[in-house]
């Protein structure tokens, strides 16, 4: 059976884009008899508003879009990274990093630095004595890469060859947040039998992470079907800044919702939705 979920995180408002991706994933579930979950990705804290689910909540059945059984919170289920966690770092895949931005920056601006990667800074430093400092954990890229030799997932029906070496030590646990959306994403999808991830284009090179998690803990791969972008008419990625409205607002102003669905169905922007 196909199941699909909508993964929004509720640290605003949804947009067209929003839309656009929550009704690929239900129609392809939908098709198939499968489900379609939601899932709130509010592992941020200092970012995530209640009012923000509520309302992500109301678009979705505005839209027409009804998903199968409770609605998932990444925030209750912090146990369970931190499950993950303990196992990457017993099995010494990770590494404590005391890094400020600034210093991450400075690093990384140096004429031989490495391109766009953490520069590997506290990779192998004896952090035991500092553990009392405000510090994030990092996958040991190397050593994991190491571990599970060459990965690949289907997207769209064609194979794709993981590289996550090239995004380098990422965070899988933040200073500020007890699980990064790589290591949340991946367990949650696993754990709730998720067969296919249906998500924007922009997800794509989050995937390569995703792939090589899974390797390390032993989690199944789904099937990836990354979608192109909603652009607006000058060709370009549909965001806020063509002022495109929120959902919300759409539905305040009167709009049918399942119209709207129907139209971004056909690949349709409906006339007046946004300006330029
Ligand atoms: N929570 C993520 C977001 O709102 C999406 C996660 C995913 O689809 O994998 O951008």
């Amino acid at each position: 059976m196909i199941v699909t979920r909508f993964a929004p995180s509720p640290t605003g408002r949804l947009h067209l884009g929003h839309a656009y991706s929550a009704i690929r994933a239900h129609d392809l579930a939908r098709s198939g008899g499968g489900q379609f979950l939601l899932r709130i990705e509010d592992i941020d804290g200092t970012r995530s508003r209640t009012e923000h689910v509520e309302t992500i909540m109301a678009d979705l059945a505005w839209l027409g879009l009804a998903w199968d059984g409770p609605v998932v919170f990444q925030s209750a289920r912090l146990a369970l990274y931190q499950g993950a966690l303990d196992r990457l770092r017993e099995e010494r895949l990770l590494f404590p990093c005391f890094c400020t931005r600034a210093e991450i920056a400075e690093a990384m601006s140096a004429p031989h630095g490495p391109a766009n990667v953490y520069p590997g800074t506290c990779r192998g430093v004896d952090a035991a004595a500092r553990m009392n400092e405000p510090h994030c954990w990092r996958l040991d890229m190397a050593a994991a890469v190491a571990r599970t030799g060459t990965l690949d997932w289907t997207d769209r029906g064609e194979t794709i060859v993981a590289v996550p070496e090239q995004q380098g030590d990422v965070v899988l646990a933040r200073k500020d947040a007890p699980a990064s959306y790589h290591l949340a994403v991946t367990i949650d999808d696993a754990a709730q039998g998720v067969t296919d991830v249906v998500r924007g284009r922009d997800l794509f090179e989050a995937t390569h992470i995703h792939r090589l998690l899974q390797a390390l803990l032993d989690l199944p791969t789904p099937r990836y079907h990354h979608h192109d972008l909603l652009t607006g008419p000058d060709g370009e990625r549909l965001a806020k800044r063509h002022g495109a409205p929120t959902l919300a607002a759409l539905r305040e102003s009167g709009m049918d919702g399942l119209a709207l669905a129907d139209d971004l169905r056909r690949g349709q922007l409906p006339n007046g939705a946004f300006h330029t």
